[in-house]
């Protein structure tokens, strides 16, 4: 089975298909995993949850999701996130309210955890260190975890053996044999629609249950596009602005 991993869409559409017309190249899919903010800043939340929806897909909830259906308080969220959270719930349909609404925040699939924060708090939390990843396979129930959240896409390695833990920040171009590997994975995939790595390109990556292998891919997608329907809603300039910057 071949799955596309993916995370932080953010209602961005134009990136989203981007994603999908590379995954095309690269054979069939079976599933699509996602690690949460299918919604939340971006200008097309029912058209990323419906294109979504049409595939076998396989999802956990994040802290945007949550926001645009109310089940989080917008307080903690910056102005211009609480702007584009207030836009959003008012954009959506009962359909997409209520698939969002069922997502759960936790989900194991085989060998793998889906969370969109961390196994410690799946909303919240962010794994930005190999500490931080060392601790949260002690909180997981499958050998490996699927994560989001950051905008980052990181490669973490858990290498029991010695109790080592490794990063890799630049995964793309990586293909990983995961049967050969001593190790646990914890992946964060990046971002599909606002990447936060200073590459602006949408981050994803294909896990191939078989073989088994990982790979993580960039795609470029038009930036400009995206910009000017979130101009045209009325969202935040800061938010179409910083797709350009990839940050
Ligand atoms: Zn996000």
């Amino acid at each position: 089975m071949r799955c596309a991993l993916i995370a932080d869409i953010h209602a961005n559409l134009t990136a989203l298909k981007a994603v999908f017309e590379d995954l095309k190249l690269r054979g069939p899919i079976d599933q699509i995993w996602c690690t949460g903010d299918i919604v939340g800043y971006g200008p097309d939340p029912n058209p990323c949850v419906e294109f979504l929806r049409a595939f076998d897909l396989r999802c956990v909830l994040g802290n945007h999701d949550a926001a645009a259906v109310g089940m989080l308080d917008l307080e903690n969220f910056n102005p211009a996130a609480k702007t584009a959270a207030a836009w959003t719930a008012g954009e959506l349909t009962a359909a997409s309210r209520q698939f969002l609404a069922s997502l759960p925040t936790q989900l194991a699939l085989g060998d793998y955890t889906l969370v969109h924060g961390s196994p410690l708090d799946p909303i919240w939390d962010y794994v930005t260190s190999p500490s931080q990843a060392k601790t949260c396979f002690s909180y997981l129930q499958t050998p490996h975890c699927l994560v989001g959240h950051t905008h980052v896409p990181a490669l973490y390695i858990y290498f029991p053996e010695n109790d080592l833990c490794t990063v890799s920040m630049t995964p793309a171009g990586h293909s990983l044999d995961v049967a050969r590997l001593k190790g646990r994975i914890l992946l964060n995939p990046g971002s599909v629609g606002q990447p936060r790595d200073r590459d602006p390109r949408a981050a994803y990556a294909l896990l191939d249950l078989d073989a088994p292998s990982l790979t993580c891919y960039r795609v470029g997608y038009d930036i400009a596009t995206a910009q000017q329907r979130m101009r045209e809603r009325g969202l935040p300039l800061l938010l179409a602005e910083r797709l350009s910057l990839g940050w």
